[in-house]
């Protein structure tokens, strides 16, 4: 069968999975174009200029086995752009630092009694075990946490990461969301057990733009500064209203977070549709990245499990990529999940950092402000939807309200957690299904 290629399709967002989905249906000769509001591509895993070098605005590295990304990067013959690197891996614990890189840092993570920490051991390789996810979809984070380590080792270990990551409905996660984590990180290791990940030459941006360079070499476009504003069915096409023009296609896929695609289609959707693309909720993100003179530590993940202390992770990412990608310069992230209402995300670059720096000061007491030659404030209101308790009975379906109208967010990854490869896996995905179905008509 011969392929339909006066087909059109719009793809609506720029980060991973539209531009998964773009290559896809571009390679299969479909006319396809990626609409981006931003001036920049790549979405959350877009990036800023630091020292003639790009660089992620929000930390990101890949675990050794994330393969929808590995066989993407395979595909686009861009192997020799990816390094993969032995991390450290530690936690602040009242005014402590612990080693947590190897399960034999278990063993001497004292702020736990012994039996304890074997019980911290057994409770990770416990939930590797688990292979059927839906039975602990009635489960909490905290319920199955307790239940496998008990309620020391839950809130030493648990309780303060569910507290920095989801902050007041950290109880309401579901256990899917935490067992998915242990799986991911503990299967990142190398022979002796140490934590291994991978990462992009060049930020994860360089991938989006090489994506990019394929799609267009494919006969695909990709529009930055294109905000659509609003899709409208109109007999069997789509009309795009954006700040570009408007548009008519056959077929769109939104990327975007569900309640922006809800806007883009209340004036026709039914009240009952719209609430259930709202239903889900999101909470933003917070990103202060310094560019230091000194290193502040060796480890590059340090959890934080001190309530008291505002950000749930320091991590020096020039502990993973070396310094010399940025003329030397010393990257630190400070990272916070909080509601887009908190005081804390209406801050400008400079307040956050008087905020942060005596927090900081307490954990790494050598830190002088002239260390600091530069500081940078990133925020994304959608940045991680709050996996609840049966949570699969929240997500709406592939298909639209209407035909033609696909919906691929990260909302919408599960039991995995989102993250670039899964956006890969399904902007992939739904890419070669479309490109199937016109294919057929
Ligand atoms: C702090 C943080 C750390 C992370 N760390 C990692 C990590 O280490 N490894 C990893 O793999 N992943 C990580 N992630 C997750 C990863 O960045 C995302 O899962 C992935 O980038 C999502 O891609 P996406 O295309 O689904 O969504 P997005 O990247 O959100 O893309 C959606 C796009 O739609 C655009 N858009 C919005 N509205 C409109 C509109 N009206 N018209 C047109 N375009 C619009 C947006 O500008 C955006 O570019 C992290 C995320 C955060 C926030």
């Amino acid at each position: 069968m011969s392929i339909n290629t006066q087909a059109t399709v719009a793809v609506i967002g720029g980060g991973f999975t539209g531009l998964a989905a773009a290559y896809e249906l571009s390679k299969q000769g479909i006319k396809v174009t990626v609409h981006e509001s931003e001036p920049d591509i790549g979405g959350l895993a877009s990036a800023f200029d630091v020292q003639g070098e790009k660089l992620d605005r929000f930390y990101h590295h890949w675990f050794t086995n994330d393969l929808h990304v590995m066989q993407l990067i395979d595909e686009l013959g861009l192997n020799d752009k990816v390094s993969i690197n032995p991390t450290n891996t530690g936690v602040y614990y009242a005014n402590n630092f612990f080693k947590l890189s190897t399960p034999w840092d278990l063993l001497n993570f004292t702020p736990l009694p012994f039996w304890d920490r074997i019980r911290l051991g057994l409770l990770a390789l416990r939930a590797r075990r688990v292979k059927n996810w839906q039975e602990l979809e009635d489960k909490t984070a905290t319920e199955w946490l307790k239940q496998l380590g008990g309620d020391k080792v839950y809130r030493i270990m648990w309780e303060p990461l569910l507290k920095g990551k989801f902050g007041s409905v950290a109880e309401q996660i579901s256990a899917v969301w935490f067992w998915n984590k242990l799986k991911l990180r503990g299967g990142s290791r190398g022979k002796g057990g140490e934590e291994r990940l991978a990462y992009f030459k060049g930020g994860f941006v360089a991938l989006a733009e090489a994506l990019a360079e394929r799609i267009q070499a494919q006969g695909g476009q990709v529009i930055l500064n294109s905000s659509i504003t609003s899709l409208q069915p109109v007999a069997n096409h789509w009309q795009l209203q954006c700040t570009t023009g408007e548009f008519t296609v056959d077929q769109v896929i939104v990327t975007t977070a569900l309640p922006i695609t809800a806007d883009m289609i209340q004036s026709w959707a039914s009240p009952d549709y719209l609430a259930s693309l709202r239903r889900i909720h999101y909470l933003a993100n917070v990103c202060l990245v310094l560019e230091l003179n000194h290193s502040l530590s060796d480890t590059y993940w340090l959890n934080v499990n001190d309530p008291s202390f505002p950000f749930v992770g320091v991590i020096e990412h020039t502990n993973f990529e070396r310094p010399e990608s940025y003329a030397g310069r010393h990257i630190v992230y400070l990272s916070k999940y909080l509601e887009h209402t908190d005081a804390l995300y209406q801050m400008n670059a400079d307040e956050v950092l008087d905020y942060a720096l005596p927090y900081l000061q307490k954990m790494f007491p050598a830190l002088q402000r002239d260390w600091i030659l530069d500081h940078h404030i990133w925020k994304a209101r959608w940045s991680q939807p709050v996996v609840e308790k049966h949570y699969s009975r929240l997500i709406p379906p592939e298909q639209g309200p209407k035909a033609g109208l696909n919906l691929c967010s990260m909302a919408q990854i599960y039991p995995e957690d989102r993250g670039t490869n899964y956006a890969i896996r399904e902007g992939r995905s739904i890419g070669k299904r479309l490109a199937e179905k016109i294919k057929h008509t």
